[in-house]
């Protein structure tokens, strides 16, 4: 496929999936600029990035750091002027703290206060080291299945974390983000994710951020309050490499 092809593609497959926001924004009662679109780009090359910033996307997000620093440096030299923020939202070890912090803009992952930890030392590491200049925006990842194998930490333990993070000057917590359930109804996990940040911001008022809704259920996230959906098939189209 030459690159002109690719960017028509692109090009389409961002109309329908924006189509889809307007839709349901409105369905919800919603203004269509009350949820970003970040775009999932992992597996898919750093020129798909360029095709997609060039469409106009700010926001990109990748779930494996290794894969993601090269991508982010390379498409750095691809759109040096363009603007952009980079996400974390896969499960991360503590020894990439030091690592996410040199290209991530918000990590939407945190799922422990020993992970929690590792972030605020690692970015005020880097701050004083001069290799970043902002605090790291994080979102605390809640698992809204009743297990931690895919990440996530269980509902009652929010509160804490949200503490812990908003107690440090290097994080700024933002929010929370939840994947829904295999299997199960999004409904459901988007209406208990709701509830969870509604109890969240009457601690943190500043944690205003949902994430949540991804290619197959962006319209039930969006109906249950979400603020960002993470759209990865939907935009770029079957993932290329496998991916945890
Ligand atoms: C891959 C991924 C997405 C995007 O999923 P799609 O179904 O491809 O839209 C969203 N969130 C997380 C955490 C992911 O790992």
């Amino acid at each position: 496929m030459t690159p002109e092809e690719r960017r028509a593609e692109l090009a389409e497959s961002l109309a329908e999936v924006q189509d889809r926001l307007v839709k349901a924004c409105h369905a919800a009662d919603r203004s269509a600029d009350e949820v970003e679109l970040l775009a999932v780009t992992k597996t898919f090359p750093a020129s798909d990035v360029a095709l997609l910033s060039d469409l106009g996307l700010v926001a990109f997000a990748e779930n494996r750091e290794q894969e993601a620093r090269g991508k982010v440096a390379e498409f750095a030299e691809l759109r040096p002027q363009a603007v952009r923020r980079w996400h974390m939202v896969g499960q991360l070890q503590r020894n990439k703290a030091r690592a996410v912090t040199r290209w991530a803009d918000v990590v939407e992952s945190v799922d422990s206060e020993r992970l929690a930890e590792a972030l605020a030392r690692a970015t005020a590491n880097a701050r004083a080291a001069g290799d970043r200049e902002h605090p790291l925006d994080v979102l605390v990842q809640v698992s809204l299945d009743g297990t931690v194998g895919r990440g996530g930490c269980p509902p009652d333990d929010v509160p804490r974390l949200a503490d812990k993070i908003a107690g440090t000057s290097d994080l700024r917590l933002r929010g929370v983000m939840a994947v829904a359930p295999l299997g199960g109804d999004p409904d459901v996990a988007f209406a208990t994710l709701r509830a969870i940040s509604e109890r969240l911001r009457v601690d943190h008022p500043e944690a205003v951020d949902v994430s949540a809704g991804m290619s197959a259920d962006l319209e039930s996230a969006v109906a249950h309050g979400s603020t960002r959906v993470r759209v990865g098939t939907a935009l770029l189209g079957g993932r290329r490499l496998t991916s945890p």
